[in-house]
């Protein structure tokens, strides 16, 4: 457990630079490829949860975080902003919006 939080665009910028470093963008990646990439991470937590594996299940989920800020500190991505504009969003949505079961 760390004792400072950072902004999110902060962790974005950081992340992408962690991850140049290691050679990971030595070339410009596609969006799509950095978003299978999210994805595989989602994956490894949802089977992290099969496992009943808490402390894997909470590690992966850092690993989907790193991914996305990953993307958006390569892009270029106001992530804050981001997630408060939707926030508000849906804070004006009705209940249970789009009719769907779940
Ligand atoms: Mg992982």
């Amino acid at each position: 457990m760390v004792d400072m939080y950072k902004p999110i665009n902060q962790l974005c910028e950081e992340v992408f630079q962690i991850a140049k470093s290691k050679g990971w963008h030595d070339e410009p990646r596609e969006t799509g490829t950095l978003l299978a990439l999210i994805h595989s991470e989602v994956s490894e937590v949802l089977e992290a949860d099969r496992k009943g594996d808490q402390e894997n299940f909470e590690e992966e989920l850092a690993d989907v975080c790193i991914r996305i800020f990953d993307l958006c500190g390569s892009k270029d991505i106001d992530l804050e902003d981001a997630i408060y504009t939707k926030m508000e969003r849906n804070k004006g949505r009705s209940y249970k919006h789009g009719s769907k079961a779940y």
